[in-house]
């Protein structure tokens, strides 16, 4: 049986980290929601062979276990001790190690198949929960959609439907580390978001008002090593977003506006500087 699902990339509309737990990583308190560039991911069982393997029109990325997808797929086949093999093909849209969370967001959309394929008839949380050894971002992109997210990233609290609006999605040529930056973290000296504001906005619908509360309290660090990504993101401001801002550990930075024909006039003026910028709804 084969089944295709959607796998979409998440933006972080806030992200804070109030302290580190005892074993280094980060408690995170974050408001994400998810965009409409997504990779494809279908997943097919089979008898023989009794396999898990993972193909990607990518060229960069791995193939073995080293592939978040291939992981979802290995925990829910250990743990409901399924025999069949299964066979993985990536579609990727989402651009790799970005900040939108595209590796996790294929393992999420794997763990959704397989559960549908096995008839396991586990609800999103309990895929969230199992979910959680993968990556941080995994548990959110079970669910796809605006949520506060705090704990290591299992706590999933969502928020009611955000109204239409556009994101600009812009990756310039970096490479950001994220156990790097996240090893640098200097918790005295973050300025930390009103989340409690955000989400009362948000809740009540007011999005004009919620914008001022959102933010990544990781910029300043990620900044520190690529001005240029401050540049694209006043550039964006200086053009008319809502609001923009990096998403996770970077280097991606997206602009939030309420009218497509903002959002179409910031990516003609940034093209020529940055060739990976995409257009998208907000889910
Ligand atoms: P993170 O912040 O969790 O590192 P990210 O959102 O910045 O993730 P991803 O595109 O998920 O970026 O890639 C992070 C790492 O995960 C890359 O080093 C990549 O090789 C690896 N990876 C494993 N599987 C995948 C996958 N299916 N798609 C993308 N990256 C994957």
């Amino acid at each position: 049986m084969r089944v295709t699902e959607k796998a979409p990339a998440k933006l972080n509309l806030s992200l804070d980290t109030p302290m580190r737990y005892f074993d280094g990583s980060p408690r995170w308190d974050m408001v994400m929601t998810s965009a409409d560039l997504a990779d494809y991911v279908s997943v097919e069982t089979h008898q023989r062979p009794a396999t898990i393997k993972v193909y990607t029109d990518s060229g960069f990325l791995p193939n073995d276990q080293r592939n978040l997808a291939y992981q979802a797929a290995h925990i829910l086949r250990s743990r409901f001790h399924c025999r069949e093999g299964v066979t993985i093909r990536i579609k990727k849209n989402i651009p790799v190690a970005a900040g939108l969370g595209g590796g996790s967001s294929d393992a999420a959309a794997v763990l959704r198949a397989l559960n549908n394929i096995w008839e396991l008839g586990l609800s999103k949380r309990e895929l969230a929960q199992i979910s959680l050894t993968i990556d941080s971002d995994v548990p959110y992109c079970i669910y796809s959609q605006l949520a506060h997210v705090t704990g290591h990233g299992e706590k999933i609290e969502l928020l009611p439907a955000q109204p239409h609006y556009w994101a600009v999605i812009a990756k310039q040529q970096i490479s950001v580390s994220t156990p790097q930056i996240l090893r640098q973290i200097n918790y005295e000296k973050l300025e930390h978001l009103d989340n409690d504001r955000l989400i009362e906005c948000l809740q009540a619908g007011d999005w004009q008002n919620a914008v001022q509360y959102m933010g990544n309290v990781l910029e300043p660090l990620t900044m520190s090593y690529h001005p240029e990504i401050k540049q694209l993101k006043d550039k964006m401001v200086s053009l008319g977003a809502d609001v923009a801002q990096m998403s996770g550990t970077g280097p991606t930075v997206f602009a939030i506006c309420h009218t497509e024909s903002r959002a179409k006039r910031i990516q003609n003026s940034i093209s020529g500087f940055c060739r990976d910028v995409h257009v998208v709804t907000l889910l």
